[in-house]
């Protein structure tokens, strides 16, 4: 038996950053960026306006604080538009926020603190302005040529902001890795057919190719496969041509677990074959001769998914060039309490919600162990408990991994 973070480190030594693509920046949401993004202009382009107000001289409005101060108004400069000609001596310019600077101005005065004479010819200043306030000069966050995205930056909303900003029409990105999706499993049927006698509907093709999605890679749900070593050696070796093959079931001690013996009749090189962990033992890590990494999970649905977020999510990762590091916990505290440890990591699904105070609480879901599929349903974090632990309960502070969940 393997230590999850252990595991971590084999999955990753084992995975490598796929190839890359163009894609136009509409499409790079979630994608991990091959190469940094470097702004093509200063930022911003011009002496700009930050608020609603006057461009005046500051020397002009020196003792605007003591006694208000009257200005000609020379011309109006919104957004977009420029002023026709420099300010003068006695002359302000209404401005826009976002709107440029009309040269021989060097300050805005906020609206807030003028008035317009009624003939609407001047304006009173009514406070002081020191040289370049509410002024943000060309080039003040970013001049032209300096990268504001590096490589391995994944493309957030924010993000896609900055590289349209610096007019990125086109990113290079590392391609979604193709993850195929094989359930194994004699007892198993599709979700649209009634189990009879000892059937059972497959609901891990759904939970994994959600994953996978999740993942920002794209799922290919292969046929399932019954617990026979031909049809399952076919399909392993279909499974093959994607980057990552994860299939679930089979692989336990079971008289009809073949999974692991047709790996290695497949060629596979195994590298792990147990994980310490509870729920999910049996979790087999390969990689095939022609490079595929491929997943072998527990059929029990929430061992399948502990599995996948604590190793396939971070080789998918990887793939798509983001190496990380083995998911650290976050302090909660426990509402409720957590049995006892042995040999194994647990993880134990909970909600964790916000109190008050802003502090997380973690409450352990009424899941009744790997065969139940519906306890765990509402799940947003796992409690982590490290091997021999004595439990813990209402009160204390547990560690807690947050599941991404909308
Ligand atoms: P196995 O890992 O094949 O020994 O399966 C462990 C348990 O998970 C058994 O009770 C299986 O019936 C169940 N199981 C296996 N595959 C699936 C699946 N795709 N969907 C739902 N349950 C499954
Ligand atoms: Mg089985």
């Amino acid at each position: 038996m393997i230590d999850v973070d252990e595991a971590h480190t084999i999955v990753l030594e084992h995975v490598r950053p796929g190839p890359t693509i163009d894609v136009a920046l509409g499409n790079a949401l979630y994608a991990t960026l091959a190469e940094p993004i470097l702004c093509d202009v200063d930022y911003p382009p011009f002496d700009r306006s930050l608020m609603d107000g006057y461009a005046v001289r500051s020397r002009d409005v020196a003792a605007a604080d003591r006694a208000p101060v009257t200005l000609e108004i020379a011309g109006q400069i919104a957004a977009g538009s420029e002023a026709i000609r420099p300010l003068e001596a006695g002359e302000a310019m209404q401005i826009n926020t976002g709107a440029p600077i009309p040269s021989g101005a060097d300050a805005v005065v906020r609206v807030e603190e003028t008035e317009l004479a009624a003939s609407g010819k001047s304006v009173v200043i009514r406070a002081a302005v020191g040289p370049g306030k509410f002024v943000t000069p060309r080039g003040e966050y970013v001049s032209a040529g300096r990268t504001v995205l590096t490589a391995g930056t994944v493309m957030t909303p924010l993000e896609i902001g900055v590289a349209a900003t610096c007019g990125a029409s086109m990113v290079s990105v590392f391609r979604r890795p193709r993850v195929a999706v094989l359930v194994t499993g004699d007892e198993l049927v599709d979700v649209d057919t009634t189990p009879v006698g000892p059937q059972i509907r497959d609901s891990n093709r759904y939970i994994l190719e959600s994953l996978i999605k999740t993942a920002h890679a794209s799922p290919e749900v292969l046929p399932r496969a019954g617990d026979d070593r031909d049809t399952l050696r076919r399909s392993i070796e279909t499974g093959a041509r994607c980057e990552a093959l994860c299939i679930t079931g089979g692989v336990s001690m079971g008289a009809f677990d073949f999974v692991p013996e047709v790996l290695a009749e497949c060629g596979a090189t195994m590298h792990i074959r147990k994980l310490a962990i509870k729920p999910g033992r049996p979790v087999i890590f390969a990689t095939m001769p022609g490079g595929a990494a491929v997943f072998a999970l527990p059929g029990n649905p929430l061992s399948a998914f502990v599995a996948f977020e604590l190793l396939v999510r971070p080789a998918l990762a990887m793939m798509q060039g983001r190496p990380t590091a083995p998911r650290s916990g976050v302090r909660a505290m426990l509402s409720g309490r957590v049995a006892p440890t042995r040999d194994r990591r647990a993880f134990i699904p909970a909600r964790v919600t916000i109190d008050k105070d802003g502090g997380l609480i973690a409450e352990p879901l009424s899941w009744r162990g790997s065969g139940d599929p519906f306890g765990a349903a509402t799940a947003n974090a796992l409690i982590v408990q490290p091997p021999g632990a004595h439990g813990a309960s209402n009160g204390e502070h547990v560690l807690v991994m947050l599941l991404d969940r909308v």
